[in-house]
């Protein structure tokens, strides 16, 4: 019989599995990877093809994932020997790429023992361990398509590589100290300071001396400082210009990450995972880390080792270094050691790089783990591109995201593949690569497009590059596109209520939307409530001054008196001057658009507590608000109300507003005040579910990062008996956006 096996079966070690299991059952034929996943022909007597069938559904490898087997029945072709072939080259290109896995426990040991042939060698790996993603070119995933191509395997290396038996069989990166890549340390210039071993003890050194280190890692540069040396963590921050922004830490074993923050039992199964990403954890107080590495900040994100080399040298240096990306603020990272020679120049004192070329930037992802399941924020190295099964068929496509948190999705048969984590699009640089990512996943999966599917909003760079690829173009509203990435990932169909809370997103009335209940029924969506709306003078200006929020929510409320009140926060955050010039504006009716935002909300109230006035990086208010309110143990909330008889019906946050003054002018804490505005929003989306009569909430957008506001609204709900669902492998923030812009377009093309 033929076994067409569709799914991740590439790079995992599916082909030596499936041979050993055909020779334990004395069966003929062979295997081969195609486009579309795995190939096997095989005979032999009945019951051992069905005890075959059974083995490989039940006893894959462990980074395996068996999406659809199809069985045909051969006339037998007298063949008593079982092979591995090489690839085949024809039919669709359907096979998911596979992310890059972390260093196994067999390499690990390996790469400890003095008596193993890679010792220390920094490039070891294997068929359950190493890059896949961040080396591959095109499918179907063989050497020649990876950038290891241009190393040529030694006799013992391809000896591994051919053997069935062997762990490194059809591993494409296998390599050894005699024939893969290797090490170099250089300076500033670029001037070779020591190879190999050398290069890595110096750098070593150079860390613990307090020096900045550019370590080429595995889908990108990353910059290393020792993470309890205050006054290089703060040279850090002087030279990547990033005053405040929390940096990340690698450490070098679990035992470390425990002295300074706390590791609940699945953050650490996060932490050792084969994905490996950042993993933000509650920091103990009297951690001995450098105050400069996340300032005002509770949490501390951090990573174990999880390429050879980063073992390597943490196990030499044996105390934390931050580890951040290597780039200039916004820009992508660094892949290429010449470029990051230029461009990191001004920043590290050295480098510590190597000749394995990475095909595509990834940065580290990041993950947060919210109600004991993980909730990732940044999808790159380990989880991307992630791959979704549809229910049917579409068209193939592409899907050009947002704009701030930019990523592109395509869709290949019943596939969808979420790329990595790409940034901001108002820089040239990012831009590029936004447009590299688009054409690598295309490249891998020999997409020829039949549409694209942007944003709603004209002005998102995103939306411009989907009107130059000259296809049939949808724009989808923001915040529908968030509430289908949200049941995309927890596989629901509609009707379901989404609620969709973020900073920003253009409405399909023009105006700026991001506090939206959104009811998702069978082709589209009403908006069947939202949060009253308030104007923010200065337009984008207001995104970065939290004062300009609260001050357009004040003036909204009390008219031309709130430029008086003094005794608050915003208003003496703002000069003389500053308020002459917003008055007239918000009276003339000049750039003072209005928005329904939750995010802004958040920002007001971050001003009014007076924790944030102007913000140094994006979310900084809205973090502030949610720090201040775990300080508080309170059930307490501020009340609201709902207008309206029919949707979309406005929720009032008005009552809110005139409590929290009277707490603020009655000195009540500003952690109770924080958690009286928290549970808050909770309530309203109890309210507004009751009130539609929706069983299924799922909860979206950049304010569902927020874990105290995530578990305050699940609890809210299910004490009601909703089912609520929240983001898990899909980023609930604008990195989520190109896989539901997807999804709506698979919502109105129901059969193909
Ligand atoms: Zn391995
Ligand atoms: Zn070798
Ligand atoms: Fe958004």
């Amino acid at each position: 019989m033929r076994i067409s096996i569709a799914g991740v079966v590439q790079g995992v070690g599916f082909r030596p599995f499936v041979y050993r299991l055909a020779k334990d059952l004395h069966l003929g034929g062979f295997v081969c990877n195609s486009p579309r996943g795995v190939e096997i022909e095989i005979e032999g007597p009945e019951d051992r093809l069905d005890e075959f069938l059974r083995c490989v559904r039940r006893d894959c490898p462990p980074h395996a994932v068996v999406e659809q087997v199809r069985v045909t029945p051969l006339v037998s072709a007298g063949e008593s020997e079982f092979v591995v072939m090489s690839s085949t080259n024809t039919g669709d290109r359907c096979a998911p790429v596979l992310p890059d896995i972390a260093t196994c426990p067999d390499c690990l040991s390996e790469l400890f023992d003095e008596h193993n042939r890679r010792y220390h060698y920094p490039f070891i790996n294997c068929t359950h361990c190493g890059p896949r993603y961040s080396i591959i070119r095109s499918l179907p995933y063989d050497r020649a398509n990876t950038t290891m191509r241009e190393f040529t395997m030694c006799e013992r290396c391809r000896a591994e590589y051919d053997d069935p038996a062997d762990r490194r069989f059809h591993a494409q990166p296998n390599a050894c100290p005699d024939c893969g890549p290797h090490l170099e340390l250089w300076d500033a210039k670029g001037r070779v300071l020591g190879i190999c071993d050398d290069a890595l003890l110096m750098a070593c050194r150079a860390l613990d001396d307090g020096w900045i280190v550019a370590l080429k890692g595995l889908g990108g540069f990353q910059l290393l400082v020792d993470a309890r040396n205050d006054d290089a963590v703060a040279r850090l921050r002087r030279h990547k210009v990033r005053p405040l922004k929390p940096f990340a830490l690698m450490y070098p074993d679990l035992e470390s990450v425990r002295r300074d923050c706390r590791v609940s039992e699945t953050e650490r199964a996060v932490l050792d995972s084969p994905q490996a990403p950042i993993v933000l954890l509650r920091r103990i107080t009297d951690s001995t880390m450098a105050g400069a590495v996340a300032p005002k900040n509770p949490n501390l994100g951090v990573m174990l080792p999880y390429t050879p080399l980063h073992h390597l040298l943490m196990a030499q240096l044996g105390f934390a270094v931050v580890a951040t990306s290597g780039n200039l603020s916004d820009e992508p990272i660094c892949t290429d050691e010449d470029e990051a020679r230029d461009r990191l120049g001004g920043i590290a004192d050295m480098f510590l790089v190597h000749n394995r070329p990475i095909a595509r930037p990834l940065d580290d992802s990041v993950v947060r783990v919210m109600g004991k399941r993980e909730l990732v924020m940044r999808s790159a190295r380990g989880y991307a591109p992630r791959s979704i099964v549809l229910k049917h068929v579409l068209p193939s496509g592409l899907a050009t995201g947002a704009h701030m948190k930019s990523s592109i999705a395509v869709c290949t048969g019943n596939r969808v593949l979420l790329s990595q984590h790409v940034g901001d699009l108002s820089t040239a640089r990012t831009l590029d690569t936004y447009r590299e990512a688009r054409k690598s996943l295309s490249a891998i999966y020999a997409l020829q497009p039949e549409y694209a599917v942007c944003d709603l909003h004209p002005d998102y760079q995103s939306t411009r590059e989907a009107e130059k690829l000259r296809l049939p173009i949808t724009k989808v509203q923001h915040h529908y596109a968030h509430v289908l990435s949200g049941m995309a990932d927890n596989s629901l169909e509609p009707p379901v209520l989404g609620v969709a809370w973020d900073g920003t997103g253009l409405g399909d009335d023009g105006t700026i939307w991001g506090g939206e209940f959104l009811q998702v029924h069978d082709e589209n969506y009403t908006r069947v409530a939202h949060f009253r709306t308030f104007h923010l003078p200065g337009g984008d200006r207001a995104m970065v001054e939290p004062r300009r929020a609260a001050l357009g929510m004040l003036y909204d409320v009390f008219s031309a008196h709130a430029f008086g009140m003094d005794d608050l926060a915003p208003i003496r955050a703002f000069g003389d001057r500053d308020k002459t010039v917003i008055r007239e504006m918000l009276a003339k009716g000049i750039n003072v658009p209005v928005t329904s935002s939750a995010g802004r909300i958040f920002d007001a109230v971050a001003s009014l507590l007076n924790l944030v006035q102007r913000c140094h990086f994006e979310g900084q208010a809205a973090m502030a608000v949610e720090f201040a309110a775990e300080t508080v143990t309170s059930h307490e909330a501020y009340p609201f109300g709902i207008r309206g008889d029919r949707p979309p019906y406005i929720i009032d946050w008005e009552p809110a507003l005139h409590e929290l003054l009277r707490d603020i002018r009655g000195s009540i804490s500003t952690g109770l005040m924080a958690a009286r505005f928290h549970n808050m929003l909770a309530q309203t989306v109890k309210a507004v579910g009751k009130l539609i009569g929706e069983k299924r909430i799922v909860l979206t957008g950049g304010c569902f990062q927020n874990a105290l506001l995530t578990e305050a609204t699940v609890q809210a709900l299910e004490k009601s008996d909703f089912e609520v669902f929240v983001h898990h492998h899909v980023p609930p923030n604008d990195g989520g956006i190109a896989l539901g812009q997807i999804m709506a377009i698979a919502r109105t093309i129901k059969e193909h």
